[in-house]
């Protein structure tokens, strides 16, 4: 058995690190990285280290920051790739020098590749199990991003391992646990053959071509205001953008930063803290583009209004067509 449904891909990670890891032990994270592996892990009395990501190299891993979290504790790493907040892309030589550390230190990675049809055109995706015949993988996918529909709650492990170096006890582990719920919704493992199989090509081109456009639109417009740097995203459903804070005096940290937006410009970004990268954050590009446009102008806006330079020229403009009156 090499395919475990699991109820969405949060719980195939959940057991994925359940089944490889003890108490005691831990676990490699992204930073910035989806917050669900922290959760799970801690809950479980495991550890977590986090390695670090470039962003000006697109977001691709610090490899030699990567290798030194390793140490004789450590039962797994986690890639997420396509990613969740960095919608970055790793490219096929990156890949295979990810697979390598691996490699070298005999330690499995569970490939958490729920984006990993969500690629935008002109970039290629290449899974992790693609490329190896040494490391044991565990990918965990699902339905919920390709599909749009976090609420069916299908997802599932994927087990490749070739040289059955998890051997029985880690397949055994899936395979118990993945019943302890009695399996993942069941009316959606009824349609899941069809889902895949019949879903007609233009369905998938025409979410990948709106997710295209609107990041475009996004990067366009946020790349124009003053204090704000936006990472250009390569796929998933996601933009990073960095605030350079010192020029928000006002504003204390990311969090500060998003929440006066929320407060003054009703636009709702999650605050890099979320993602344990202060400094950024993160711009959801699925809402309709009149909607995306509109909240971008907003983000602007606000900028102009707090950053030090903008906001100095506006009140020296408003205080000349002031009348004194003496
Ligand atoms: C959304 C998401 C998941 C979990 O999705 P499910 O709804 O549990 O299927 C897992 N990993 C990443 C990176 C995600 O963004």
């Amino acid at each position: 058995m090499d395919v475990i449904l699991c109820s969405g891909c949060s719980c195939a990670l959940d057991l994925c690190i359940t089944a490889l890891a003890r108490r005691g032990q831990n676990i490699l994270i992204p930073r910035p990285g989806f917050s669900i592996y922290r959760t799970l892990a801690e809950g479980l009395g495991i550890n977590v280290k986090s390695y670090e990501l470039r962003p000006e190299l697109g977001w691709e891993i610090d490899l030699d920051n990567l290798e030194s979290q390793i140490d004789e504790s450590t039962a797994a790493i986690i890639i997420n790739n396509p990613s969740n907040p960095c919608g970055s892309v790793f490219s096929r030589d990156h890949t295979l020098d990810i697979l390598d550390v691996a490699a070298r230190y005999y330690i499995p990675i569970i490939a958490d590749e729920i984006y990993e049809h969500m690629v935008f055109p002109g970039r290629t995706f290449h899974s992790l199990a693609s490329l190896s015949r040494e490391v044991p993988i565990l990918s965990c996918s699902g339905l919920t991003k390709r599909f749009l529909v976090p609420g069916w709650r299908m997802g599932w492990i994927i087990i490749h391992d070739r040289q059955n170096v998890l051997e029985k006890e880690i397949r055994k582990a899936l395979q118990c646990l993945s019943q302890r719920i009695i399996g993942s919704n069941t009316l959606i493992q009824g349609a899941l053959p069809a889902i895949l199989k019949n879903t007609p090509q233009e369905f998938y081109d025409d979410v990948m071509k709106t997710l295209h456009d609107h990041s475009r639109a996004a990067y366009n417009c946020v790349m124009k205001i003053p204090g704000l740097k936006p990472i250009v995203p390569d796929g998933a459903m996601y933009m990073m953008v960095y605030i350079d804070l010192p020029c928000f005096p006002e504003f204390n940290s990311d969090l500060e930063f998003v929440q006066r937006l929320l407060m003054e410009e009703s636009v709702f970004c999650l605050p890099g803290q979320c993602f344990d990268y202060p400094s950024y954050m993160r711009l959801v590009i699925t809402v309709p583009v009149d909607m995306l446009e509109e909240a971008c102008q907003r983000i602007q806006e606000f900028c102009e209004r707090h950053h030090y330079k903008t906001a100095e020229n506006t009140l020296r403009n408003n205080l000349a067509t002031v009348d004194i009156p003496y």
